[in-house]
């Protein structure tokens, strides 16, 4: 059973000192508590260890059971290379604002390397490369032949003009050509939280000005408009990801049993923070399928309805003015940190990283948290919740629709040709001549729309969709099968299988230069 080998693993789990990569982090000792190592914090995240610190945690927890050399495992761990840079905008006449922005490159042990740009407050140096090493292990467990990269720039997008943030978007784009950290074959971004399918026409456009002459330039940046070479199915990517990734976990036996919850989507109470790209696509696909979403948190306040929250007329609430207030069919929770406390079945954040943490981990009232967001659990909560018996779907395997479609956008520009132009009309021919077939034999004619069913060829959105799901689907599996054989967390295991398929590379391709 899940909830005993959790158990298990917990029980005997010790963590050591997050080792360090960065020279500023700091090495964080975790007293004992009820014989269980927690980190020095009490009540906020705030004193826990840094969001890089934590992935380090994790690594070290699976390096320790992956069978990988410690050689090798030193090479991973390590990012490759790391870009800062610093650049002046004219906010208003004869105001400059000195702007800096980030890439980091953790592993180009397959090239291209991969990964969003954000645009927040927020951004710096540790928290860029917390994420490029969790796209590295995101991209492996995925099979997304890619290393890991991340970027972004430290602004407030809404302090912005649309000028100005084109500006800004095409002035760090510069930067990525000079120092050659962009390039369909280098280093592929895409969004993330602030940046959308507008800055990568921004970052594409910039690109191609410096590469005339690159028949692939387009390849550049993925997360594009359609007109300019994106993917249909790209917008909703990482929700529909999260969404397939809960049904297949669902669907096991050892979580039914954890959890107490049946394998069926229909009628699950799901709770979920930030309402963006990623938040709210999920919702919209756990919506079509059943399930009822019950609370909403964004920034300022959550909103809530035991019956069901309609995500169509909230989100247009929303974008509208701005906040939940004053939407109809819901309640406003005004402490929005309290929407993660909520009873429900499924809680998903999809928001910012660690947002369950000492101060409320023991409040947390979901059977699962599927990690939408990177990073939302600290590694002290992390264990709380597992001694509560919670099921934690991770951030590396649930999230990994978004990188999983970038690359069949990569693919298709690569290609110059949208999925499913040259079969589409093949195949329904080819159908259409079978289901003929069985009509004669069987004497019984199928009327229009049973026959337009059988017979329709794939559009591209129905073979992105079906790429996702097979891709989500058997890493979760491998997921599954790992945590099972060897009796540890599905966190553990997700990094347990990136780790060794990252070994192969780099042992196979002569990368350590081993003697
Ligand atoms: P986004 O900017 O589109 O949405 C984030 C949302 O969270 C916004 O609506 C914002 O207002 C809200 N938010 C911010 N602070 C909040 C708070 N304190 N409480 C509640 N809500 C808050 O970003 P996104 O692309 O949806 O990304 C969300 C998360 O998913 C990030 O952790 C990101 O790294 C991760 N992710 C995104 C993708 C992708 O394809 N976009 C892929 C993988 C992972």
């Amino acid at each position: 059973m899940l909830s005993s080998f959790l158990n298990n693993n917990m029980a005997s789990k010790t963590f050591h000192v997050a080792k360090t990569i960065f020279k500023h982090s700091q090495p964080y000792f975790y007293p004992v508590i009820n014989g269980r190592r927690f980190s020095t914090a009490i009540a906020s995240g705030d004193n826990e260890p840094s969001f890089l610190d934590s992935v380090q945690i994790y690594f070290n927890e699976a390096a320790k059971i992956s069978g990988v050399s410690e050689k090798t495992l030193s090479h991973m761990d390590a990012p490759d290379c790391s870009l800062k840079v610093t650049f002046p905008i004219e906010v208003e006449d004869d105001k400059v604002e000195i702007l800096t922005g980030y890439r980091v490159h953790h592993s180009r042990h397959l090239l291209p390397v991969k990964g969003g740009i954000r645009f927040s407050p927020r951004v710096e140096e540790q928290e860029v490369a917390a994420l490029a090493a969790l796209m590295t292990y995101k991209c492996a467990i995925v099979d997304v032949p890619f290393g890991g990269a991340k970027g972004g720039i430290c602004i407030d997008p809404k302090r912005f003009t649309l000028a100005q943030l084109e500006r800004i978007t095409r002035r760090y784009t510069v930067e990525l050509c000079q120092k050659a950290f962009i390039g369909p074959g280098v280093d592929v971004p895409a969004p993330d939280m602030g940046t959308g399918a507008r800055e990568m026409a921004w970052i594409m456009d910039t690109f191609r000005q410096f590469h005339p002459n690159d028949v692939n330039s387009i390849g550049c940046v993925t997360g594009k408009p359609i007109s300019l070479g994106g993917v249909r199915g790209r917008n909703e990517a990482t929700g529909l990801g999260v969404y397939y990734g809960v049904r297949e976990f669902l669907s096991y036996p050892e979580v039914q049993n954890a959890t107490g919850l049946s394998e069926k989507i229909e009628g699950k109470r799901i709770v979920i923070q930030g309402f963006g790209k990623v938040g709210y696509w999920a919702a919209k696909f756990f919506e079509k399928n059943g399930a009822k979403i019950i609370g909403i948190g964004e920034r300022d306040c959550g909103a809530y309805n035991p019956n069901g929250i309609n995500i169509e007329d909230l989100y247009d609430h929303l974008v509208k003015t701005g906040t939940f207030q004053g939407a109809s069919d819901i309640d406003i929770i005004d402490d929005t940190l309290k929407i993660l406390e909520l009873d429900c079945d499924i809680l998903i954040p999809a928001a910012l990283e660690r947002q369950i943490n000492l101060g409320n981990a023991t409040k947390i009232n979901a059977k699962i948290v599927g990690e939408a967001a990177n990073g939302p659990i600290t590694p002290a909560a992390n264990n709380i919740l597992i001694e509560k018996g919670i099921v934690i779907l991770p951030d590396l395997l649930l999230n990994a629709g978004g990188v999983t479609v970038s690359y069949f956008e990569w693919l298709k520009n690569l290609s110059h040709m949208r999925f499913g132009r040259m079969t589409k009309k093949w195949d329904e021919l080819g159908k259409s001549k079978l289901v003929e077939l069985v009509e004669n034999n069987v004497g019984r004619h199928l009327t229009e729309s049973e026959r337009k069913s059988i017979v329709q060829g794939a559009e591209e959105r129905d073979l992105v969709y079906s790429g996702l799901e097979d891709t989500m689907v058997a890493a979760c599996q491998e997921t599954r099968s790992t945590a099972v054989t060897k009796n540890i967390d599905f966190r553990t295991a997700a990094f347990v299988n990136a780790i060794q398929k990252i070994a192969n590379v780099y042992e196979g391709s002569g990368m350590m230069f081993m003697a």
